[in-house]
């Protein structure tokens, strides 16, 4: 497998299933209007034959299917069906949770294990003024119904100083009190916010995040394994819960993540907007297009960031949070 100077290998893929999402949320899209399915998406089929190539080709072992919103994807249940044949080490699903309910019978069904779901309030109000869309009521439902069948949930939350802050303990004692480990993701300097104030008036470092839990608890940090890009803390005599902190601790130098977007591209790095168009490849011999992708795997190890995240005016939704 292709290694750089630092040891990093591509060993995590990142599906979008499509750019299109029913949220709008304030710190991932400008003006409120929902994001749109990108031009010519990929069919479930080829994005399938993708990944084989990826898995293949690149020594995947881990898979997270996102998005925009991976459940609004007409493609979504022909592809988790596809990826669960896959047999990799861990496959996972990044989604909003607001069609959870419609879905959980075929992910019950396929036997799907791992969800991480966003939420970034309990508060109705709040959190229709941050994703300017969607039932708070439904995403708790989703959350439910997948601890009840056994799924192991995690719970991803960006907290913005002036929207949710307030929220921080609240969310937390929720998860406490389901055994769901809830994710704090630092805000990133990306898409829209890289051209405004909204970043310098919103970011909670880990620092400013750490100090508000401990007001009310004891907390320790915890190990975390060496490509995580979490760090782990435990609420002792509770559980745990991690931190993205993607500026207060960028996890540059161990990051194994590659990215496909929806219609085919293949990023290396969040905070680059350079990528490589597999789709030539997906008609090729299985042969020729696997050694054809050792020269686009070189080139897109080679974006990555040597030591911190810098931002990039690439909007998440298309390439894949
Ligand atoms: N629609 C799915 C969802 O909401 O989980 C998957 C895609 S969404 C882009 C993935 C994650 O990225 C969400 O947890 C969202 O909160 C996070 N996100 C989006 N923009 C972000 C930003 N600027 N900084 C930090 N996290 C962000």
């Amino acid at each position: 497998m292709i290694v750089d100077r630092f040891g990093r290998q591509f060993q995590n893929l990142r599906v979008s299933l499509t750019a299109a999402c029913n949220y709008a949320c304030t710190y991932c899209v400008p003006n409120g209007k929902k994001l749109q399915p990108a031009e010519a998406e990929l069919d479930a089929e080829q994005l399938l034959r993708a990944v084989r190539l990826l898995v293949d080709g690149a020594g995947i072992e881990k898979l997270r299917i996102t998005g925009g919103e991976p459940l609004l994807s007409k493609k979504f249940e022909t592809f988790v069906r596809g990826v669960s044949e896959l047999e990799l080490k861990d496959t996972a699903i990044t989604t909003n949770g607001q069609l959870l309910p419609k879905y959980m019978p075929l992910l019950e069904e396929i036997g799907f294990k791992r969800l991480n779901i966003s939420l970034d309030t309990l508060d109705a109000k709040k959190f229709r003024s941050i994703a300017r869309s969607g039932d708070l009521e439904t995403v708790l439902r989703g959350i439910e119904m997948a601890c009840d069948v056994g799924m192991k949930v995690k719970i991803n939350m960006v907290p913005l100083k002036t929207a949710n802050f307030d929220q921080v303990l609240p969310l937390l004692d929720y998860c406490l009190d389901r055994g769901i480990e809830l994710r704090f993701i630092e805000l990133m300097n990306m898409g829209h916010l890289k051209l405004s104030d909204q970043y310098e008036r919103d970011f909670v470092s880990l620092d400013m995040l750490l100090a508000t839990i401990r007001s009310k608890y004891e907390v320790e940090p915890i190990t975390a394994a060496y490509d995580s890009t979490s760090l782990r803390y435990e609420v002792v005599g509770r559980g745990i819960f991690g931190v993205i902190a993607n500026e207060s601790e960028p996890f540059c130098r161990s990051c194994s993540r590659l990215r496909l977007s929806s219609n085919g591209h293949l990023y290396g790095c969040l905070s680059n907007t350079k990528n490589y168009d597999l789709s030539p490849l997906l008609t090729k011999p299985y042969p020729l297009a696997l050694n054809e992708l050792q020269g686009v795997l070189t080139s897109a190890l080679g974006d990555k960031q040597s030591i911190a995240f810098t931002g990039e005016t690439t909007v998440m939704k298309f390439i894949g949070g």
